[in-house]
């Protein structure tokens, strides 16, 4: 009689048998609860059209459920050692529609792909996420450490709220799933972890005083900087933020940003009162709104 094993004891049988010791550094934190594996598998709704894209699949825990379902699988993991053992056990079932790459997921291109499902190895959680939305996707299925996919999802002015949220609005649909506790995984990492799902969003323009501005490449970076300038003093006023972290917008000097924000606020009764809220009260919106206003005065 074939006995089936859960899945803490499979991960620590393949990690004992090839002698691995994770390395956390590597965020190899291995996730060892079937029920949360099922839970992850189902909201990627997968289809034999998905061609899924999976981060760090580590010894395949979640690789071969998505090989199952989807027609195809790109699975890119960075330890060299891992991949081997994985690439093995792939071939051992006979999986044949994985295509494993051994290299950095930061700075591999990505063939394409429809749908995103991954335990993210949590030390690369920010720059993974935002080279995700500069390609074309329908849906992904991401686990975070919780305190990043608070930040993610964070409401204007709650602690939350952070130059995270105010990035990723005007990108992504961010909607928090399940969370995960430290148990479910080996080693136990020492925080909770959440499961969120990503739809990116294609928000082209916006409306201020009845005229549309397009929200282009120059203008995204334009707000880019201007979030990164202001969160760096999120309780101030945003004005004073800004002239505060003047540098990242490309002033050195602090008189001649004053003037220019001083002349703003005179003629635009709209930016003045923007000016004059603290940046945590400030939305999405209205901070695209001034970064539109002020734009053709930055440097
Ligand atoms: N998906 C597996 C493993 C998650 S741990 C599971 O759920 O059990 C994260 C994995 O990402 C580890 O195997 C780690 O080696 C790998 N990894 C870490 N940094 C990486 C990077 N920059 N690019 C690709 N993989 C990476």
């Amino acid at each position: 009689m074939t006995e089936k094993i859960s899945l803490a004891k499979e991960t620590k049988q393949i990690l004992n048998e090839n002698g691995i010791i994770l390395n956390k550094n590597l965020g190899q934190n291995y996730l060892i609860d079937d029920f949360k594996r099922k839970k992850i598998i189902e909201y990627a709704k997968l289809t034999k059209d998905d061609t899924v894209l999976e981060i760090g699949p580590g010894i395949g825990t979640l690789t071969i459920e998505l090989a199952k379902k989807a027609k195809h699988v790109i699975a890119i993991e960075q330890d060299t050692t891992i991949f081997n053992i994985l690439k093995k056990r792939l071939e051992k079932e006979g999986i044949d529609n994985v295509e494993l790459i051994n290299g950095d997921a930061v700075k591999v291109d990505f063939p394409e792909f429809n749908k995103i499902v991954s335990n993210l190895p949590y030390q690369i959680s920010s720059p993974i996420s935002f080279k995700f939305l500069k390609s074309d996707f329908d849906l992904a299925i991401l686990m975070y450490q919780k305190e990043f996919a608070d930040r993610m999802n964070g409401k204007v002015g709650t602690k939350q709220y952070s130059r995270l949220s105010a990035m990723l609005y005007f990108k992504a649909e961010v909607k928090f799933l399940t969370k995960v506790s430290p148990e479910s995984f080996i080693p136990s990492p020492k925080v909770d972890s959440s499961v969120v799902q990503l739809k990116p969003k294609n928000i082209k323009s916006i409306k201020i005083d009845d005229e549309e501005f397009a929200i282009d490449d120059e203008t995204y970076k334009v707000y880019s900087k201007v979030v990164k300038a202001m969160f760096q003093h999120r309780n101030k006023k945003s004005k004073n933020a800004l002239i505060d972290s003047r540098h990242i917008i490309g002033f050195k000097d602090k008189k001649e940003l004053k003037a220019i924000l001083n002349n703003l606020e005179d003629e635009n009764p709209k930016v003045k009162e923007l000016l004059l809220e603290r940046t945590i009260n400030l939305s999405p919106e209205s901070i695209m709104e001034l970064s539109i206003l002020l734009k053709d005065h930055l440097k």
